[in-house]
């Protein structure tokens, strides 16, 4: 039988695991505790739908390590949501919150669902379903979700209200009347909330803000190496959502070139090659609706001559930076020799191929790995915990000091393991995080 994507995923990560725990003379036991997750809840989640019709949606929480703390991780709503992937995803939240140096284990959910064809009243009842099928298995001290694919801070403020209300009953204590700290530390069952409700400033700017402290880490101690000595780097950013697009603007804030940028239907690149002024190139794909339309609107083509760009030619521009951050698999066997990047900034979740990406690093292309350069959004999440525990509300000036203090902290042991293994980013950053994991 053919294996699914999931499968796929479950066993790329599973395979890093293994390489890296005999890498580190792990025993057999030891990797096969590491490759196992500790919890798997499954549910049949029934609810009403708006036609009166009753329906059923299966629903996962797996938690897969809590060495470091309680689980964390997100909650999917797709259609093609699986065990194998949530397994996968969890197993990839216990690295990357390892790697990340924060107190936390890894966990990860999903809805096999197509959130589109739902109306809001029958997502509100799905997403309350979700908690009350899970209550006993999830808190601020046991496991921490937040949103991922298709779900997001209004899913979030019905999933705390919900876990509120339940635990309300469980402690017979009116909901108006539960004290504010007490309800704060109720609140840091999820993260990813909207402010009012204990949501963290910066969330919203914190992966792509964290794809940018990455950078800077690395360019640091690649200062002295004259191949990536070059005042003003260029960089190429695929994607433009949530991660790309403020990876792209805080970038340009910090001095970068962003000379070329793209969505789904492609992107736009100044003929030759200057930087693109990145809250104009937002505010035309607001205006179009995409950023094709946008590459001689306005100020954006100006005198310079912008022009369009496919997906697949944006990744082989001659740039010094390619940062991928829309779709996993973008950097493959059929696109890697084309490549003329000499570092990659893995903002994606898995966007270099494991064949892409050993023959990048053998070329000397250096890889900053998703489970590091993405961990920005995850950090704040923390920062969100630990301000709702503490009953405490930061200004996003502290938030933004405190992640960059976590990510240089972060860094420091996977560049000093990289340094003396000489292999790759990735490999030295598993190896930290599932020493932590296992010592
Ligand atoms: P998003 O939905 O906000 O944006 C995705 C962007 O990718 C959009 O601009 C979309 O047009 C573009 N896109 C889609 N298909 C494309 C294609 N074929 N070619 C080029 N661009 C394409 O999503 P996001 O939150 O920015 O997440 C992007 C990636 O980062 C995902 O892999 C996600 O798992 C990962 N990630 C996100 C976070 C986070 O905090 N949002 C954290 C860690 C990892």
């Amino acid at each position: 039988m053919a294996t699914t994507a999931g499968e796929q995923m479950l066993q790329t990560a599973q395979n890093l695991i293994r390489q890296t725990g005999k890498t580190l003379n792990l025993s057999e036991a030891e990797i096969e505790k590491l490759l196992t997750p500790e919890h798997i809840h499954e549910a049949m989640l029934e609810m009403e739908l708006d036609n009166g019709t009753k329906k059923s949606f299966q629903a996962y929480r797996v938690q897969h390590n809590s060495k470091l703390g309680p689980y964390k991780g997100g909650i999917r709503f797709h259609p093609q949501v699986s065990l194998p992937e949530v397994k996968a995803l969890a197993t990839l939240m216990s690295i990357k919150c390892s790697v990340a140096g924060i107190p936390l284990g890894g966990g990860k959910g999903g809805i096999i669902i197509d959130p589109k064809s739902m109306s809001k009243t029958e997502l509100e009842r799905l997403s309350r379903a979700y908690v009350r099928a899970f209550f006993d298995f999830i808190g601020e001290e046991k496991d921490i979700p937040a949103p991922d694919v298709n779900t997001n801070g209004q899913i979030m403020s019905w999933m705390v209200d919900e876990y509120i209300t339940s635990k309300s009953k469980v402690h017979k204590v009116e909901k108006s009347k539960i004290d504010a700290e007490q309800l704060s530390k109720w609140r840091g069952t999820f993260t990813g909330k909207p402010i009012d409700i204990g949501g963290s400033l910066g969330r919203t700017e914190a992966t792509g803000r964290g794809g940018v402290i990455a950078l800077k880490a690395l360019l640091s101690k690649l200062g002295s190496n004259t191949k990536f000595q070059n005042a003003k780097p260029t960089i190429a950013v695929q994607g433009f959502g949530n991660v790309g697009y403020y990876f792209a603007e805080i970038a340009s804030q910090e001095g970068f070139d962003i000379v070329a940028v793209s969505d789904s239907k492609g992107g736009i690149v100044y003929k030759n090659m200057e930087p693109l002024d990145i809250p104009l190139v937002m505010g035309c794909k607001k205006e179009k609706g995409s950023l094709s339309g946008c590459y001689c609107v306005g100020g954006v083509c100006d005198l310079r001559g912008g022009r369009p760009v496919s997906n697949e030619e944006l990744l082989e521009l001659p740039i010094d930076i390619l940062v991928p951050a829309a779709l996993e698999n973008v950097i493959h066997k059929g696109n890697m020799a084309k490549i003329q990047a000499k570092i990659i900034v893995e903002m994606a979740n898995g966007p270099v191929t494991e064949e892409a990406h050993d023959y990048l690093v053998e070329k000397g292309v250096v890889i900053i790995p998703d489970v590091f350069a993405n961990s920005g959004g995850v950090t704040v999440s923390y920062l969100e915990w630990f301000q709702n525990l503490h009953n405490e509300v930061w200004t996003e000036d502290k938030v933004n000091k405190k992640l960059l203090e976590l990510m240089t902290a972060a860094f420091a042991p996977i560049w000093e393991r990289y340094d003396r293994t000489k292999t790759s980013l990735k490999n030295a950053a598993f190896e930290v995080a599932i020493e932590r994991m296992t010592t």
